[in-house]
């Protein structure tokens, strides 16, 4: 399991200044006090709870590996396997605070797509690029010439919440058994339709993703190590029950409110002009939380 990116680094300049930045706020955050109801244990089903084929022999992840889920459920074959490309890739670059990167400069010739990049923010409001993994001699390269231009996607709401709504829908089955009604056949629905889309960029919005209420927390260490606790946030709009997910995550599944308004999705890539200034070479000091073996 790939290690979780940091929150936040402090970077120790060679002038001696240091540079602190942290993740940004990814939603919308309202004041609420957490109170933890639930612990949720591993439930099994006659049949896949998203499709209902009976060949339901996959181990399902709730919420995805990559963010520190466990094995709570198991899932058919195509359940298991059809959303990781289509939108959980989306969830975990929404949570890492990661984008994807083209850069071009007059020094070398055409666009080069970089690995994924972690955008972190200064306490001016000024943005740190970091590479999540190895970066190539080219962009040394390529960042010489001054001016840069920077292309970049970042992770689109309509994927991520729709990979939360799955989670939502699983902890709901587990707690619950698999749910009847309208609602959650509209809720099957939206999630085999972006299981079935041919790619990412066909994965059709879904209205009930979208008004999910989600808050993240950005303690450096989870509220709890349960993967998954039922809980309600006392906030100022009333009380609102749902799941912590891997200790940083809530979202909430009261029901939805019609008038709630969908934020419109900032999709498509987006251009913008670095101006590189002189290279530093400088000494990773500190990351926050500490690096930690994973643990399966
Ligand atoms: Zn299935």
């Amino acid at each position: 399991m790939p290690q979780r990116a940091p929150d936040s680094i402090s970077i120790k300049l060679p002038d001696g200044r240091r540079l602190d930045a942290t993740n940004e706020t990814p939603g919308p955050v309202e004041g609420g006090e957490l109170e933890l109801v639930e612990v949720l244990i591993a439930r099994r089903f006659d049949a896949c709870p998203i499709c209902g084929d009976p060949a339901a022999t996959e181990r399902e992840h709730v919420p995805p590996g990559s963010l520190g889920g466990k094995v709570m459920t198991w899932t058919c074959n195509r359940c298991n396997n059809g959303f990781g490309s289509r939108v959980e890739v989306d969830l975990l670059d929404w949570y890492e605070g990661a984008v994807t990167t083209w850069f071009a400069s007059e020094t070398v010739r055409g666009k080069r797509k970089t690995g994924r990049l972690l955008v972190r923010w200064t306490t001016n409001g000024e943005y740190v690029l970091l590479p999540a993994g190895k970066s190539d001699e080219i962009y040394a390269e390529i960042l010489a010439a001054g001016n840069v231009e920077m292309e970049y996607d970042t992770p689109e709401h309509r994927r991520w919440s729709i990979a939360l709504l799955k989670c939502v829908y699983l902890a709901l089955c587990i707690k619950f058994g698999v749910i009847k009604g309208e609602w959650a056949d509209q809720v099957r629905a939206d999630l085999l339709a972006a299981r079935d889309a041919p790619s990412r960029a066909d994965v059709p919005p879904s209205k009930i993703a979208q008004r999910l209420h989600v808050w993240r927390g950005f303690a450096p260490e989870p509220i709890t190590s349960d993967p998954v606790v039922t809980g309600i946030i006392h906030g100022p709009d009333g009380p609102m029950e749902g799941v912590l997910l891997a200790g940083r995550l809530f979202v909430s599944w009261s029901p939805a409110n019609d008038n709630q308004a969908v934020t419109p999705a900032e999709t498509g890539r987006r251009v913008t002009t670095l101006r590189v200034g002189k290279p530093m070479s400088s000494v990773v000091t500190a990351v926050m939380p500490e690096p930690r073996t994973p643990t399966g």
